[in-house]
């Protein structure tokens, strides 16, 4: 499975905000981000004229960004949407936020979407009981997510844990640290998102 192994701070630099990519050092004083608030490279810090076009394509790259998603099933997310029933941008950012890595790090199991992923394709992960490696899984409401009982005693869960023990989920999930389980009680709605997008500008960009 293809997927970005560059500098993940460099994807914050280049959309000109913090993505909070990388767990802890988001909000540490070592954010590359909160250093360097500019594009990378030599014409990073002149004033940059975005076009339509531009913004569209900066948002859906930030989208994209955040989700660590390649192009290609970004795309298929959007088809998906597009062709379901509803208003397309609020259909297409419930199924990103459906996929199994991102209710893995909204239920406090892992300190970002990335390593969320990494802890599902190394089969720590289990949904209803059955061990699933698969990060876009698309989870339904009722179903139960949980950490391996043999990974969860592992010194990273325990301190992924200690370090979200306030951690606040959101509505549509409920999650027990101690217990490594959680429920999707609903599906998300549009204001469950809880970071800056304006969808229309991603439709805008496929539907050109
Ligand atoms: Fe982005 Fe986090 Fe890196 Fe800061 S530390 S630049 S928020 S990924």
């Amino acid at each position: 499975m293809a997927r970005y192994t560059g500098s993940v701070c460099k994807l914050c630099r280049r959309e000109g905000e913090k993505l909070y990519l990388k767990g802890a050092r988001c909000y540490s004083e070592k954010c590359s981000f909160d250093r360097r608030p500019y594009v990378p490279g030599e014409h990073g810090q002149g004033r940059q004229k975005v076009s339509e076009y531009g913004s569209q394509l900066r948002e859906k790259q930030k989208v994209r960004r955040i989700y660590g998603i390649m192009e290609k099933q970004f795309r298929n997310y959007f088809e998906t949407a597009e062709n379901t029933p509803g208003v397309t941008g609020e259909n297409f950012l419930q199924l990103l936020e459906r996929r199994l890595d991102n209710i893995v790090f909204r239920m406090g199991f892992a300190s970002s979407r990335n390593e969320a992923r990494q802890f599902v394709l190394h089969g720590h992960i289990k949904v209803n009981g059955r061990k699933v490696d698969i990060p876009s899984y698309q989870l339904e409401v009722d179903d139960v997510v949980s950490v391996k009982d043999s990974s969860r005693k592992s010194k990273r869960f325990k301190e992924v844990f200690e370090y979200n023990s306030d951690f606040a989920t959101k509505e549509w999930i409920n999650s027990d640290l101690e217990k490594a389980e959680g429920t999707v009680v609903a599906l998300p709605e549009r204001e469950d998102i809880d970071y800056p997008v304006e969808e229309h500008l991603i439709v805008e960009y496929y539907s050109r």
